[in-house]
């Protein structure tokens, strides 16, 4: 029996490797570099605690660990010993004095493993240290950090190529869940991996299940959702986390549901420290909590019975989206996540990258990122598919997603496309504006509103020609032209359509346009077939 899979046994009490464990594990431990990508909760820890082990005994030197996240770290650290793991961690939460002890036991060979924040292990003087210890290998936790394109930036994460500079006959294995083409492209190049070995797990969570609906009035469809499939027979809620994009939608979310009986914490970088951590305590040690929350918070969060994700807002990429999903069901068991979607949030997306202060290319980048992601809330067939093959994975379509589970309609919406388009340029020409959704669609049913009237659009040629489609149903039309990039979102900040070099095409029907229908929420649904 190799000593890995010894270590496994006697010290971790596990029987086997999982997944690709095992080929990581020698390869790391025989001082191979790897980059490993393996979702939420497969195993990413191991893979780089036991060959330090293995290599410790052999005289190689301890483990060092670059993490960015300080809580994983104290908890991963305690963990490891009370399995007898000589750990210790080196952050800003220590005293000078513990530093040094812990700096000590690293060079006089005590330690079998060393847990680093990356901005301590970038100064000199550390560096210096590590020169002077033994080390066996470096493990670079939350690789994707590295990537300028993702949220989790961190700069100091640019400069860890230096470990393989001074220190080159030392293995590195970075690990990451996250990480589409571009993610990994970027850390293999920014960590001088080309050499490395990848490993690469599915991403697939089989016990979630994908939905994405159609934003209605979101906060009560997320009510719905809550109290259908999350509510215990003695009215307490399963443990779930929901997303939104401003702290203020975080805060109103979470009074909100506070009135409708939720325990809802909500969550932000704008709260002072001690509440914030007070909330994320709470969640993690009780139950029935559900946690309100932008993207500060996740990272790092071990609780695995979350039941769900829900998003109220659209996240940035398909990487996001995975990442933030992927918080629900690390205990396998089935789990929902759950998003609503509309017009809104596409305006909102591409006025984000629109008004941002990067540059030309960053915001290509984040524009195709979003791309993908409206693909993914657009498709008709299974989202599960969509997702993996982002990740560079075929699969089958998977039986437990919306699109699964009730195929959505589909239709010709050649024609109804071409007069939303010609609406955007006639009105534009008649009055030197771009409009927004809303009057574009009363122009296209022929509302006679005021702002109608005043801007003399009943005398447009596409007045009234759009009545027979309803007006949720006219949103989904443009939610989905914006989407497939047929239009796009003026710059001036209100929102407004203007036409791109896609439009030309469908308005001189050489171009058809295939779109979901529009369901209604079904609530509405149910209500209507009893009337
Ligand atoms: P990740 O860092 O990839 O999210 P972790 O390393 O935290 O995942 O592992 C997730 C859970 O799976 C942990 O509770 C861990 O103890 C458990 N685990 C990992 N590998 C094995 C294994 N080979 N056998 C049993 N349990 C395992
Ligand atoms: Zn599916």
């Amino acid at each position: 029996m190799s000593r890995a899979l010894e270590i496994l046994n006697e010290v971790f009490g596990y029987p086997a490797f999982r997944g690709q464990q095992r080929d990581i594990v020698e390869h790391v431990a025989d001082g191979g570099d790897c980059l490993v990508l393996m979702p939420t909760g497969g195993g990413k820890s191991l893979c780089y605690q036991i060959p330090s082990l293995v290599r410790r005994e052999a005289g190689l030197g301890a483990g060092v660990v670059v993490s960015p996240l300080i809580a994983l770290m104290q908890d991963q650290v305690a963990a490891m010993k009370e399995l007898g793991v000589r750990a210790a961690y080196l952050n800003s939460t220590l005293t000078g004095a513990e530093a040094a002890a812990t700096e000590r036991a690293l060079r006089d060979g005590d330690l079998d493993l060393l847990y680093v924040a990356p901005e301590r292990l970038m100064t000199p003087r550390f560096l210096e240290l590590l020169e002077r210890a033994r080390i066996g290998l470096f493990a670079i936790d939350e690789a994707h950090c590295v990537s300028q394109w993702g949220h989790d930036f961190r700069p100091e994460y640019m400069q860890l190529s230096v470990l393989h500079e001074r220190f080159p006959s030392v293995p590195r294995i970075a690990l990451t869940a996250t990480a589409d083409a571009i993610t990994r492209d970027e850390i293999v190049h920014r960590l001088a991996l080309d050499e490395a070995r990848v490993f690469i797990s599915s991403f697939d969570r089989p016990n979630i299940r994908y939905r994405i609906v159609e934003k209605d009035n979101a906060r009560s469809q997320l009510l719905d959702f809550i109290r259908a499939e999350h509510t215990n027979d003695d009215g307490t809620t399963d443990a779930g986390v929901i997303y939104c994009l401003s702290r203020r939608k975080v805060e109103e979310t979470a009074d909100w549901l506070k009135t409708q009986g939720v325990r809802a914490l909500p969550y932000h970088a704008g709260m002072d420290f001690e509440t914030r951590q007070r909330h994320q305590e709470i969640f993690q040690r009780e139950e029935g909590v559900v946690i309100c929350a932008t993207i500060a918070f996740g990272m790092g969060i071990d609780k695995p019975d979350v039941r769900f994700v829900a998003h109220l807002d659209l996240p940035k990429s398909v990487e996001g989206y995975y990442q933030e999903t992927g918080r629900a069901g690390r205990d396998g068991l089935p789990a929902n996540a759950w998003m609503a979607y509309g017009l809104g949030d596409v305006v909102q997306q591409r006025k984000m990258i629109d008004e941002s202060e990067a540059d030309e290319t960053h915001k290509r980048v984040q524009t195709s990122k979003l791309d993908a992601l409206l693909g993914l809330c657009e498709t008709a067939a299974c989202r599960r598919v969509r997702l993996l093959s982002y990740f560079g994975e075929a699969s089958k379509p998977c039986g437990n997603c919306d699109t699964c589970l009730e195929p959505p309609a589909t239709w010709d919406a050649s024609r109804e496309a071409q007069m939303a388009l010609s609406c955007v340029f006639r009105a534009r020409r008649a009055s030197g504006f771009h409009f927004g959704a809303g009057h574009l669609i009363d122009i296209l049913r022929g509302n006679q509103t005021e702002k109608v009237r005043e801007r003399g659009h009943d005398t447009l040629s596409t007045f009234g020609i759009g009545a027979e489609l309803s007006e949720p149903e006219w949103r989904g039309v443009f939610r989905q032209l914006v989407a497939y990039g047929y239009l796009t979102v003026d710059h001036d900040g209100f929102g407004a359509f203007m036409l791109t070099e896609s439009s030309k095409p469908v308005l001189k029907g050489e171009q058809s346009v295939t779109l979901r229908r529009y369901v209604k929420p079904t609530r509405t649904r149910q209500a209507s077939s009893r009337a």
